[in-house]
């Protein structure tokens, strides 16, 4: 008999520092051919803060956490092989550098699994490590229980750190719902087309990440 939630669980307490949880895809594109998402958190080795913030320390950060995320897909995959179970990884990439929407947003399915909310940053922010994490999901053709969403902020209302941080204002200090537009918090186009001016000297965008590293939550209470 398959117990593959049971399974699901187990691994994750091999890896107890990993957020994780289960999302509903009827937002998604993919919902007619998976039953929901297995997403996941992988907190950044170190806590960066504004004071000792170094972009390239920030890249690393992110790098090492994809390499972790890879380490955990492998696990699961070889599960759901196993029980010959259907699985999408979706990419992480946007497909347009217009748009700059990937096929499957993983911060929606994180908000609709509970694993935290949106800030003003316009990035995933969870209880335990503020937004200092990369997230990464996988379509399952196979149900599982769903988690409860989240659908308002948690930030402070009078919190504005993370705006004042942005050296560009791309964000505009509204307080994220579940209803709202990803244009109503950030101008990601300016974010995307100032990231990007990396690209003639270091052949990648900018990590920049300056308005997750000033948020407090995760390194210490508001
Ligand atoms: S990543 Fe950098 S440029 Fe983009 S919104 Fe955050 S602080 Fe501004
Ligand atoms: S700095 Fe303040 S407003 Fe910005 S994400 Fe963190 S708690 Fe929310």
């Amino acid at each position: 008999m398959i117990d593959l939630y049971n399974d699901i669980l187990e691994v994750f307490k091999r890896h107890i520092d990993i957020l994780f949880g289960i999302s509903n895809i009827d937002f998604s594109a993919f919902k007619s051919n998976y039953k929901c998402a297995l997403v996941f958190a992988v907190p950044h080795k170190e806590l960066l803060s504004i004071n000792n913030y170094k972009e390239e320390k920030f890249e690393s950060l992110i790098c090492e956490a994809r390499d972790y995320i890879d380490v955990l897909l492998d696990e699961i995959t070889t599960l759901l092989n196993a029980y010959k179970i259907q699985y999408y990884i979706p990419p992480v990439a946007q497909t347009s550098e217009e748009t700059l929407i990937a096929p499957f947003s993983f911060k929606f399915a994180s908000v609709n699994a509970g694993l935290g909310w949106i800030g003003k940053n316009d990035v995933l922010i969870t209880e335990k490590y503020g937004p200092r994490v990369r997230l990464s999901a996988i379509l399952i053709n196979y149900d599982l229980p769903i988690g409860s969403p989240i659908t308002m902020s948690k930030c402070p209302s009078a919190c504005n750190i993370c705006v004042n941080a942005c050296p560009h204002t791309a964000l505009s200090g509204r307080q994220w719902n579940i209803g709202i537009k990803r244009e109503e918090l950030i101008d990601f186009r300016l974010c995307n087309q100032k990231r990007s001016l990396f690209l003639k000297t270091h052949y990648r965008k900018n990590s920049c990440g300056l308005c997750m590293i000033s948020c407090p939550l995760g390194i210490m209470k508001l």
